[in-house]
């Protein structure tokens, strides 16, 4: 049985100091902060989270949204997914957001679950939730069995020989394609980092999964100021309707003007190592008669170096409808 100490800091610095003693802050960390617990506590009684320290950061003021000066949003680290989920402000400016959080898991999952844990949740890949099995993720140099094992639920993109885990959360493909910065307190200071910097492609090191450094503690995300006029879509596809992750989604954020797109912005889930923003789809968008013909040229263009495994090519075809339909469905709505 793993035992391990409890403690509440009292402040941000002093969970800081106490995290920075970590050797890492990725796969194997042994001071690890705890939010809602929904991925932490769930990996470590499967022991493949073991921290000697946990860090309780529920009671840090880190809990409020706010409006920021230049007319965005400001969300905390530990406000939960449900009540940003039903936010007045996410609502109306983000609905992208809010929409991509009500179809995750579970609402009393929802009601736990926090934005930084959300941003750092970790892949259901069940090799990597199996520690009698070998995973490079978990154990590094110990091999990838999901190549040649069961892979249907696994990335066709941004993988590499050693892992095609894929990055199982809904709230991150909507902040991707809102373009959020994710906010850092660590020993060396404040920083900011845009939400396209925050995951790592897993490379020959899949065991990092982020830039985060011992001590680095996730402040607040911030959204910029609403795009007049655009329209936003998310749109998942999985095996059933409630309580399972994404088999491929789509989150768009388009402006459409005198039936051109003039601006767009798209993300995929379910499919990518890392939330996945699509700047080859954007392009093949922008400009162009806001009609499915386009929209399919697109979901072309974002899945043209997908990578299929002996039993996801299934995901590249789904996912180009997926991101097609959730196009069509954002123009006309
Ligand atoms: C049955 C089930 C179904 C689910 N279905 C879905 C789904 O459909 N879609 C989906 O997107 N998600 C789904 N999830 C995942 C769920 O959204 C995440 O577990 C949740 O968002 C994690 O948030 P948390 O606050 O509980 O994180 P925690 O478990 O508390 O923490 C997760 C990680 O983040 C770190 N951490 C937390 N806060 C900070 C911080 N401020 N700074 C630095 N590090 C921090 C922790 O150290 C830990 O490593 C599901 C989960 C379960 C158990
Ligand atoms: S895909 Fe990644 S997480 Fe899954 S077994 Fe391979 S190395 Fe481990």
């Amino acid at each position: 049985m793993h035992t391990f100490e409890f403690t509440r800091p009292e402040n941000s610095t002093a969970a800081i100091a106490t995290a920075a003693k970590a050797k890492t802050a990725q796969q194997g960390a042994d001071v690890r902060f705890v939010a809602g617990g929904t991925t932490l506590i769930d990996l470590m009684k499967l022991n493949v989270e073991t921290p000697a320290r946990l860090l309780d950061i529920n009671r840090l003021p880190l809990d409020k949204i706010e409006a920021t000066p230049d007319g965005g949003l400001k969300i905390g680290a530990t406000v939960r997914n449900s009540d940003l989920a039903h936010h007045a402000a996410v609502q109306r400016d983000y609905a992208v957001l809010s929409q991509a959080l009500l179809s995750g898991a579970t609402a009393q999952l929802r009601n736990m679950a926090t934005t930084a844990g959300n941003l750092l949740q970790r892949t259901r890949c069940m090799y990597f939730r199996d520690t009698a099995m070998p995973c490079n993720k978990r154990e590094p140099g110990t091999g990838c069995p999901a190549i040649t094992g069961s892979n249907r639920t696994l990335a066709v993109l941004g993988t590499s020989e050693h892992c095609i885990a894929t990055n199982p959360s809904d709230m991150c493909v909507a902040i991707a394609a809102l373009e959020a910065t994710i906010h850092v307190q660590g020993p060396k200071g404040t920083r900011a980092i845009p939400m396209g910097d925050l995951h790592l492609l897993p490379g020959s090191t899949p065991q990092r999964e982020t830039v985060l450094e011992p001590g680095d503690l996730i402040t607040h995300v911030t959204l910029p100021p609403p795009i007049a006029g655009s329209k936003q879509v998310y749109l998942k596809l999985r095996d059933r309707a409630s309580y399972e992750f994404a088999l491929a989604s789509a989150a768009i954020v388009i402006t459409v003007a005198g039936g051109k797109v003039t601006r767009a912005r798209v993300a995929l889930g379910g499919v990518g190592t890392k939330p996945w923003r699509s700047p080859e789809a954007e392009s093949a968008l922008v400009g162009k008669s806001a009609d499915t013909a386009n929209f399919r040229k697109a979901a072309e263009a974002a899945l043209r170096d997908a990578k299929p495994q002996s039993e996801n090519g299934f995901k590249i075809e789904l996912a180009k409808r997926c991101l097609t339909h959730a196009l069509q469905m954002a123009a006309t709505g």
